[in-house]
């Protein structure tokens, strides 16, 4: 895999989180979400933590100079490498200081994927999903339980259900994405670099598709 800076964008609970697994496994892709950089601060109790908890757990947006921070922290050690951004930039101004980062160093976005879920979807997965407290794998109770009740398969972890996956706070979550995310998707469309994919095609399907677009694979 050339060294692409690759975005994944979608509404909370399109799948985004495990195709990005999947991309840094199989393809060698530092994947770097912002949602779980922050729930690790959070974990770890640092400044930050204290600063974007109650941002996170109520599903609202931090703010973005706070998100910029971490984001440039990340690629002040990383620039240069095969990224893919999941969950990030999720506004308009968050763009554009990534723009600014990369472009500082030669680099641009190369491609933007949306991975696209209609809303009572979302609500149905998401109610179900369940996370490894240790190893952060995902499980959906519906899709993909585990193995024995609230148990990760892979390391024996606790498995928890985030306190941002309750119905209500899912519908915020969505009303955020569409508000300030959506506008997103235009500034990287203007630019020809966004593309398409169902998330309700399922896991494998959407990641061959990912793999064509980024032409891991032709076919
Ligand atoms: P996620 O794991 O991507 O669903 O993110 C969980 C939560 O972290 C979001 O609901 C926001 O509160 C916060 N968050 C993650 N990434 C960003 C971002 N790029 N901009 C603002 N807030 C974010």
């Amino acid at each position: 895999m050339k060294a692409m800076n690759l975005i994944l964008i979608g509404p909370p609970g399109s799948g985004k989180g495990t195709q990005a697994e999947l991309l840094r496994e199989k393809n060698g892709f530092v994947h770097y979400s912002t949602g779980e950089v922050f729930r690790d601060h959070i974990r770890r109790k640092t400044a930050t933590g204290v600063k974007v908890e109650g941002y996170v757990t109520s599903g609202k947006l931090v703010p973005d100079d706070v998100v910029l921070e971490v984001v440039n922290a990340f690629l002040a050690e990383n620039v240069g490498k095969p990224i893919l951004f999941d969950g990030f930039p999720r506004t308009i101004p968050q763009a554009e200081g990534l723009d600014k980062v990369l472009g500082a160093n030669s680099l641009k976005v190369d491609l933007a994927v949306l991975v696209d879920l209609a809303d009572d979807e979302v609500v149905k997965r998401l109610t179900a999903r369940r996370q490894c407290r240790s190893c952060s794998k995902i499980f959906n109770l519906t899709f993909k339980p585990p193995k024995k009740d609230g148990v990760c398969d892979d390391c024996g972890g606790e498995l928890y259900q985030r306190k941002d996956d309750t119905e209500s706070v899912i519908r915020d979550r969505l009303n955020t994405y569409h508000q300030q995310t959506e506008p997103v998707l235009d500034y990287y469309s203007a630019q020809d670099k966004l593309q398409r994919i169902e998330g309700a095609m399922g896991r494998d399907r959407v990641y061959e598709e990912i793999l064509r677009l980024t032409g891991a694979v032709s076919s």
